[in-house]
C-alpha cells in the first residue's frame, strides 16, 4: 500500500507551496487507494506553535484534504525517539559529544582560517579519556567514514553524497529533545511512509536520514524532492508575491477547487491541460511527472481559474459563499437574476460581491469621465422619456425593460447608446457592468425609476 505524508513544522501559517507539497501526497495517496498521513512536527518546542497547528488543520479544512487516523503530533512521541536513540547508544552507533558550543565555535574558526570546511571533528565519537564536568551532552549518530551515500529521487534521478562531506550530526540536542533528522527517519518508518513528497530544500537532508535508516535497519522510503515555487521574476517567491497564508486566499475570494487546480498545475503537467477536477487530478496524478525545473507562481492564471470554478459554482451555494463577503442574498427574490448576470464576469468572490452591491445599492457617486461621456446632449430628454414610460407600464420581467429601451431609441431616433450610457450612470453610478436589463430586473420598477430620477435631479 502506498502511505504518504504532509509533516509541517508549526512554526508559521501554511502557505501555497506548503499546501502543494500537501496536495501532491494527497493525490498520490487517493490515486492509489493508499493512505495520507498528517503529522505536526512539534518538536522544537521554542519555535512552535499551538496558532500555527490550528491554522494548518483550518486549511486543510477549509480546501478539503483529508488524512487517515488521527493527525500525528512528534511532541507525543518523545518516548519512542528516546528508546532509539537509546538503543544506538547501546549498539554503539551514537555517542555522547561533550563539546560546548564555545568549543565548536572555535573548532570552526579555526578550520575556516586554515581554508577548511568548518565541520564537527569526531572528537568525541571514540572518545576514552576522561570526561569533562558540568557540560550537558548531546548526542550525535555515527555517521559512515567512507564510501557514498546515493539513492534515487524520483524526481531528480540518482543522488550521490560523499560521506566524507556528513560529520556525525547530532540526533538529540543537550537537553534531550530529538532533532529533525532523525525523528522524520523513525517516524516515515514507523508509520509506514512509502513515499516521500516535499520540497528540495530538503534533499541533501535525505543522506542523513538514510544514515539514521540504516542504523537502525529501516525501510528507506522512496524519495520525490519537488523544485520550489518561484516568482515571476524567477526569485523565491516573497509574501508580496503570493507566498501568504492559505487562508488569505480564502479571503481574498479564491475557491478552494480554483487554488488546488492552480497548485497542482504548478509543478506538474498532464498535456497541455489546464482545468482538473479533483477526481480527475486523483486519476492523472504521478510523482513521476513532476516537472525537474522550478515552476513560477503566475497570478493571472490562478485568477482565470477561479473565474472558470465560480462560474460554474450552482447560485445556491454562491448564495452562501457571498455571505462572508457582507452580502445575504438567500431571501432576495432576484438572487438567480442577479447572480446568473455576475458570475460570469467576477474573477473572485469579492468581485462578484462589489459587483452585487453596486447593483443592489443605489450610487453614491458617479465615476467623473463617465459623466462627461455620457451626460451629452439631450441625454436628458432621454432619460424623462424613459422614466415617463417606465411609469405608465406595469414591468417586472427583463424583456419589458429592454422594450422600453426600444421605444425610446426609436422615438428619439438616436442609437443605443445614447440611452444605454446615461441610463448605466445612474443605476450604477460607472459605465460598466452587466446588461441593463438584468440590472433593472434585479431591482426593479421602483427603484430603477428613482436613480434614475436621483441623477436628473
Ligand atoms: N517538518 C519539515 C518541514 O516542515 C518536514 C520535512 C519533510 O517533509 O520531511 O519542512
Amino acid at each position: 500500500m502506498v502511505v504518504t505524508r504532509f509533516a509541517p513544522s508549526p512554526t508559521g501559517y501554511l502557505h501555497i507551496g506548503g499546501l502543494r507539497t500537501a496536495l501532491f501526497n494527497w493525490l498520490w495517496a487517493r490515486h492509489n487507494n493508499g493512505k495520507f498521513i498528517l503529522r505536526i512536527e512539534d518538536t522544537d518546542l521554542a519555535r512552535n506553535s499551538e496558532e500555527a497547528t490550528k491554522a494548518i488543520l483550518e486549511a486543510f479544512d477549509w480546501v478539503g484534504l483529508d488524512y487517515d487516523g488521527e493527525v500525528a503530533y512528534q511532541s507525543k512521541r518523545f518516548d519512542i525517539y528516546k528508546r532509539y536513540i537509546q538503543k544506538l547508544l547501546d549498539e554503539g552507533k551514537a555517542y555522547y559529544c561533550y563539546m560546548t558550543k564555545e568549543e565548536l565555535d572555535k573548532l570552526r574558526e579555526e578550520q575556516m582560517q586554515r581554508g577548511e570546511r568548518p565541520r564537527y571533528d569526531r572528537r568525541y565519537r571514540d572518545f576514552t579519556g576522561t570526561l569533562p564536568e558540568g557540560v550537558q551532552p548531546v548526542v550525535r549518530i555515527k555517521a559512515p567514514l567512507e564510501g557514498d551515500i546515493i539513492f534515487e529521487d524520483g524526481i531528480k534521478g540518482t543522488i550521490t553524497i560523499k560521506s566524507e562531506e556528513l560529520d556525525d550530526f547530532i540526533i538529540a540536542r543537550s537537553d534531550g529533545t530529538p532533532t529533525y533528522n532523525f525523528v522524520v527517519a523513525i517516524d516515515d518508518a514507523l508509520m509506514g511512509v512509502t513515499d516521500v513528497i516535499r520540497g528540495d530544500d530538503h534533499l541533501y537532508n535525505t543522506p542523513k536520514q538514510i544514515i539514521v535508516y540504516e542504523a537502525l535497519g529501516l525501510k528507506i522510503p522512496k524519495f520525490y524532492h519537488v523544485p520550489m515555487i518561484l516568482n515571476e521574476q524567477g526569485k523565491k517567491l516573497s509574501k508580496r508575491d503570493g507566498a501568504m497564508d492559505v487562508m488569505e486566499y480564502k479571503r481574498m475570494g479564491y475557491l478552494p477547487e480554483a487554488l488546488l487546480n492552480f497548485l497542482v498545475r504548478l509543478g506538474w503537467s498532464h498535456g497541455d491541460q489546464e482545468i482538473f477536477s479533483l477526481e480527475e487530478m486523483i486519476e492523472l496524478f504521478d510523482p513521476k511527472d513532476i516537472n525537474k525545473s522550478a515552476s513560477a507562481y503566475n497570478l493571472s492564471k490562478l485568477q482565470w481559474l477561479n473565474a472558470h470554478y465560480i462560474k460554474n459554482t450552482p447560485n445556491e451555494k454562491l448564495v452562501t459563499l457571498l455571505e462572508d463577503f457582507g452580502i445575504f442574498l438567500a431571501d432576495h427574490d432576484k438572487k438567480e437574476i442577479l447572480l446568473d448576470a455576475l458570475k460570469e464576469r467576477a474573477k473572485t468572490l469579492q468581485e462578484l460581491a462589489d459587483m452585487a452591491k453596486e447593483i443592489l445599492e443605489e450610487p453614491e457617486e458617479y465615476d467623473a469621465k463617465g459623466m462627461k461621456k455620457a451626460l451629452r446632449g439631450e441625454w436628458r430628454e432621454i432619460l424623462e422619456l424613459f422614466v415617463q414610460k417606465l411609469e405608465q407600464k406595469d414591468v417586472h420581467l427583463p424583456v419589458d425593460f429592454h422594450t422600453i429601451i426600444e421605444e425610446v431609441v426609436k422615438e428619439k431616433e438616436i442609437g443605443f447608446g445614447k440611452i444605454g450610457q446615461p441610463l448605466r450612470l445612474a443605476l450604477l453610478g460607472k459605465m460598466a457592468g452587466p446588461d441593463l436589463a438584468d440590472v433593472m430586473a434585479i431591482i426593479g420598477k421602483d427603484q430603477t425609476i428613482k436613480r434614475v430620477k436621483k441623477l436628473l435631479e
